[in-house]
C-alpha cells in the first residue's frame, strides 16, 4: 500500500516563504512569460511554498480553499514536468490526470493549464458529464498529455476502455472535501486502482476531517504538508453580516439589497435547486435579469448564465452550492446568502466566491428565525460573531410568531419586534447604516407586513 496515515505526514512550510518573484521558483521561461501576460507576478503563499517541492517530485497534501492560487500552484509544476520530460502518450492514455467535483471546476482547471501553458507544446482536454461522450472519447484517442476529468465520467470513458490511465504519471485530486460530500469516494477509489502507483500525487481540500485525511494518507508517499488560511480564519478581508428576516421576507430584502450600487457583481446563494429558481423568477418579475446555475441546468445553460456573468452582462448569478463550487470570476464585490447552508464550511465556501485574488469583499446572509442553529454552527467554525444589520430602509418589521401566540394575543399587542430581539442583544451595526448595501434600521413597526410587501413589488414591477 502507498503512503501512511495523514496524520504521521511531514509537518512542515507554515512559514511563509521568502520567495516573493517567480522567477525565484525555478520555472521555465515559457511558463513566466505566460504568467506575465496575466499580470501575475508574486506567487500566492500556496504557490511560493507548494511549487520549489513539486518541481522536485514530492507528493503534496495542500489544505487550501479556492481564492488562494490553488489551482497554478499545482498546474505550474505540472506543466514544468511535461515540458522538460517531453514524450508522447500513447493511443487513449493521458499522462497527468486532474479530478475536480465539479463540470465548472473541471473547465476551469483545463482553461488554467491553457493559459499557463500557453507558450508550451502541453495538450489537454475536459471530460465531464452532461454532453455528448463521442468528441470527448475522440480528444484522447490518439493519446493527450493533460485530462481534467469528473470522476463519474470518467469512470464511463475507463468502462468502455476509451481511456487508459497506467501511463499516469502526475494525479491531481482537488477539493477532495467536496468529492466526498457529493458521495464521489468510492468513484475515486475505483480509479486509483487503475493508476501506476509510481506517480507523483497532489491532494487538495479545503478542510481536513478524519474521513479526508486517511484517504490522503492512502493515496500520498510521504507528502509535503501546506496549509493555507485555515478555514477557521476565514478570508479576512470578507465583511460579513447577516440580516435577521423571516423566511416570507427575504425576497422583499433581497430586492432592496440589490438596489444598491455597490453591488456591483454579486453571487446569490440557494440551499436548493427549487429556492435558486424561484429566487430568479421572483427577480425576473421585478425587471431584474438574473440566471440560476444548478445541477437541474444543462451544460449550455450553465455555460451561458457564466459566460454572461463573467461577461458583466449579467451582475447577478443565483447559484447552489454545488454549482457555485468552481465559480472563479473575480470582481464579485457581494456574494449574498439567501439562505443559510446547512454545513457550515459551505459557507466559508461561499462567500470565497467574493475578495479573490486581493480584492475585498462583502457577504450578507439572510437568516430566519429557523436558521439561527445554522449560523451558531457557522459562528463557530469561523470563530468570530457575524455582524448584524438592520432590515434595508423601507422594509416593515414582520413579527415572527408562534401560532399559538398568534391565537392567544389581541393584533396591536404584538411584539412586533420580536424576531429582531436578537439584533438587540448582538448589535446592529451602526458604522453600516449609511450605506445602501448596508441600509437604515426599518421604519417602526406598524405599517402591516402586507402593506410592505405589496408596496414593494409593485416598485419593482413598474421598473
Ligand atoms: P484559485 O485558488 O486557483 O481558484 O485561484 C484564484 C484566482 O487567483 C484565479 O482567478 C487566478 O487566476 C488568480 N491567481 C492565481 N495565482 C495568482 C497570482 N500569483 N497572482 C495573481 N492572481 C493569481
Amino acid at each position: 500500500m502507498r503512503g501512511r496515515s495523514a496524520s504521521s505526514l511531514r509537518p512542515e512550510l507554515h512559514e511563509r516563504s521568502i520567495l516573493t518573484h517567480f522567477t525565484d521558483l525555478g520555472l521555465p521561461a515559457p511558463i513566466l512569460k505566460a504568467l506575465a501576460a496575466e499580470s501575475y507576478d508574486t506567487p500566492t503563499p500556496i504557490q511560493a511554498q507548494a511549487i520549489p517541492h513539486l518541481l522536485k517530485g514530492s507528493d503534496l497534501l495542500g489544505v487550501a480553499q479556492t481564492g488562494t492560487g490553488k489551482t497554478a500552484a499545482f498546474a505550474l509544476p505540472m506543466l514544468t514536468h511535461l515540458n522538460k520530460i517531453n514524450r508522447q502518450a500513447g493511443p487513449r492514455a493521458c499522462r497527468a490526470l486532474i479530478l475536480a467535483p465539479t463540470r465548472e471546476l473541471a473547465s476551469q482547471i483545463q482553461a488554467s493549464f491553457a493559459t499557463y501553458g500557453k507558450y508550451l507544446r502541453v495538450t489537454s482536454t475536459v471530460i465531464f458529464g452532461g454532453v455528448p461522450i463521442g468528441k470527448q472519447i475522440r480528444a484522447v484517442a490518439n493519446g493527450i498529455d493533460v485530462v481534467v476529468a469528473t470522476p463519474g465520467r470518467l469512470l464511463d470513458l475507463l468502462d468502455q476502455r476509451a481511456i487508459i490511465l497506467n501511463e499516469v504519471e502526475l494525479f491531481v485530486l482537488d477539493e477532495a472535501d467536496r468529492m466526498l460530500d457529493m458521495g464521489f469516494v468510492r468513484d475515486i477509489k475505483r480509479i486509483l486502482t487503475k493508476l501506476p502507483t509510481r506517480r507523483q500525487t497532489m491532494f487538495f481540500s479545503a478542510t481536513m476531517p478524519k474521513e479526508i485525511a486517511d484517504l490522503a494518507g492512502s493515496m500520498l508517499t510521504d507528502p509535503v504538508q501546506v496549509a493555507v488560511t485555515p478555514v477557521a480564519s476565514t478570508v479576512d478581508r470578507i465583511e460579513q453580516r447577516v440580516i435577521f428576516c423571516p423566511a416570507r421576507q427575504k425576497q422583499a430584502v433581497l430586492h432592496k439589497l440589490l438596489e444598491s450600487d455597490q453591488i456591483e457583481r454579486a453571487v446569490v446563494f440557494s440551499r436548493t435547486k427549487h429556492g435558486a429558481d424561484r429566487i430568479a423568477k421572483h427577480l425576473a418579475a421585478a425587471g431584474i435579469p438574473a440566471d440560476a446555475i444548478h445541477g437541474n441546468k444543462s451544460q449550455g445553460q450553465r455555460e451561458r448564465a457564466m459566460a454572461a456573468f463573467r461577461s458583466g452582462k449579467s451582475r447577478l448569478l443565483i447559484a447552489t452550492d454545488i454549482a457555485a463550487r468552481g465559480i472563479d470570476v473575480d470582481g464579485v464585490t457581494h456574494v449574498i446568502n439567501f439562505d443559510l447552508p446547512n454545513i457550515a464550511e459551505s459557507y466559508v465556501h461561499r462567500i470565497g466566491r467574493t475578495a479573490r485574488a486581493g480584492a475585498d469583499g462583502s457577504a450578507i446572509s439572510l437568516v430566519a428565525d429557523d436558521e439561527r442553529p445554522f449560523l451558531r454552527d457557522i459562528e463557530r467554525l469561523i470563530r468570530r460573531r457575524i455582524d448584524v444589520l438592520p432590515l434595508p430602509e423601507g422594509l416593515a418589521v414582520l413579527p415572527v410568531l408562534v401560532e399559538a401566540e398568534r391565537v392567544e394575543q389581541p393584533r396591536g399587542q404584538r411584539p412586533p419586534r420580536r424576531f429582531n430581539g436578537s439584533q438587540g442583544e448582538r448589535g446592529a451595526v451602526g458604522r453600516n447604516a449609511a450605506s445602501p448595501t448596508a441600509p437604515r434600521p426599518a421604519r417602526p413597526p406598524g405599517n402591516g407586513p402586507r402593506r410592505a410587501d405589496g408596496a414593494q413589488r409593485a416598485r419593482f414591477q413598474g421598473r
